[in-house]
Order: structure tokens, then sequence, then C-alpha cells
């Protein structure tokens, strides 16, 4: 039976660019060897945005040596960047950007979310690369609700959505580089729930809206349970109905150096990005 090791909330609200009021729920600067292979996660919303004309959101700005995965839970974000890739996700839907080399890219609430306006929530993760693939080209999956396979949960717990990862015979829509779960779970209140986790990997549950327990422990709305890695049954109690999005992966075991959008695996590596980033060499976004 896995335990709980800790519990990480956010410190602190800051707004990314004018469209992402965010809570940042941990990075690579407080708990990168302990969540790895996940080095940040940023919780956007829940908040409500009147309708309007203006562009909101973030400008171009780089990243690399690792991958950025946007769950859009409300709303609507369109993204492009300088491998030429770009593309607008709404509700339900995913945006699986791989950095790895290099690239530049700009987020904004889409067009058709800003004109209607109304309720948004996202969660922005950044996904480590292994070393030998943090030079690799950049890549984009744009993944619709219709291509993530939703599963039910035993003893009526509720349903899954497999965005990366298996959950039985159902494999998620994501291409990943290491072996990793990312799923999207609505559980019913009054439920026990029993998952079944790969030995030695880091798990997490991100609990979005309502409340469950592990053990004798209670893990609220915007708080993160980090389990350990020992032991493979993931035991969870539903106290509430909830939006829950569990994270688990394989362990890089690698050194983790980052500095802002850059996550490499030595210092030499940080400062050659930054030179690289400064002579141009992350591209254009095509306007
Ligand atoms: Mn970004």
């Amino acid at each position: 039976m896995k335990q709980l090791a800790f519990i990480k909330r956010s410190n602190g609200s800051h707004w990314v660019g004018d469209g992402f009021p965010v809570q940042g729920i941990f990075s690579y600067n407080d708990v990168a060897e302990e969540l790895s292979p996940f080095l940040l996660m940023d919780y956007a919303g829940p908040a409500d945005f009147p309708p309007t004309d203006k562009r909101l959101g973030v400008g171009q700005h780089p990243h690399r040596g690792f991958e950025t995965v946007t769950i859009v839970y409300e709303g609507g974000v369109s993204h492009r960047d300088s491998s030429g890739a770009g593309g607008t996700i709404g509700r339900g839907d995913v945006q699986w950007m791989t950095a790895a080399s290099g690239l530049l890219h700009e987020e904004f609430h889409s067009e058709d979310y800003a004109r209607r306006g109304g309720p948004f929530e996202m969660v922005q993760l950044w996904v480590n690369l292994p070393a030998k693939d943090k030079m690799s080209a950049p890549g984009y999956q744009g993944i619709t609700a219709d291509q993530i396979p939703t599963v039910d949960l035993p003893n009526g717990a509720g349903t899954a959505r497999i965005i990366a990862g298996n959950y039985g015979d159902a494999r998620g829509a994501a291409r990943t580089f290491t072996p990793m779960n990312v799923w999207d779970m609505r559980l019913k209140a009054g439920r026990s729930l029993s998952l079944e986790l790969a030995e030695g990997h880091t798990a997490a549950l991100f609990v979005l809206h309502g409340a469950l327990r592990i053990g004798a422990h209670t893990v609220r709305a915007a708080e993160l349970a980090v389990l350990e890695r020992e032991g493979t049954e993931l035991a969870v109690e539903t106290t509430e109905d909830a939006v829950v999005l569990l994270l688990s992966g394989a362990p890089l075991n690698e050194p983790i150096v980052g500095h802002g959008p850059f996550v490499m695996n030595s210092r030499e590596e940080i400062m050659q990005a930054m030179r690289d980033f400064n002579n141009g060499q992350f591209g254009q976004i095509a306007h």
C-alpha cells in the first residue's frame, strides 16, 4: 500500500501574462527529485472572464529541455510556435507540446472563448525529458477530447480519462518519451477506490474540486498529495464528488538544472540555452 509522503499546496497566486491567473502548485525549484519526471504544475483558475475582443494570454517566450502539457477544463487556449505548429484547444482537450531542443511559443485565450467569456480552468504541467532526448526536434500533439479514452473505475467510483499511460486495455492518447500516467478522474462521493501503479514510480493526486482521503489524511481542492514510491496499491476514499488529476511515472534519476523556461542537466547546458536563445537560434513565430 502506498503511503502519503506529503501534501503540497500553492504558496501564492500570480498572473502568467494577462490571461492566466495561476497558483503554482510545484516547480523544479522545490520538489524536482520527488516529482520526477514532472517538473512543474500551474493551476490556472477557476476564474471567470468577461467577453472581450482583446487577446489575453502570454506572448512569445522560449522553452528548452522538456514538454509542456496543457489540460483545459473550462475555456479555450490557442498556441503557436516557431516550429510552425499551432492549434486551439477547448474544454476536455489537451495540448502536449515537446519543446525539446527549443522553440518560441505564445499562449492566448482562444478567439471564440474570448468572445464568449465565462469560466476558465486549466492545468499546465511541465514534463521532463531524459538527457538523451532533450536536444531532439520539437513536436506538437493537439489531442481532442474524443481521442481520449474514458474508462469506468471499479466499485462505481467514477471514471478516468486516460490522457497518457494505460488503464487495463485502454491506452492513453498522448505519446510520451518515458512511461507515465496522466489521468483526468471524476470521482463519486462516498466510494473506496484502489488503483494499481508501477512499483518505484512517482505518484501524486491533484484535487481540483471536492476532497478525498488517503489513510487518515484529507486532501482538499488545489492540494497535491504526493505518495511514497514504495508499493503498488493506491487506496483512496472520496468524501465528496471530486475532480482529480493523477500523475505517475518512472523517475528519471538524472540531474535537474533549471533556469526559468530552460530545464537541462547541467549549468553549462543552461548557459548554452541562454546563448542560443539570445542568438536567435530558437527560430521565429510566423505571423
Ligand atoms: Mn510556455
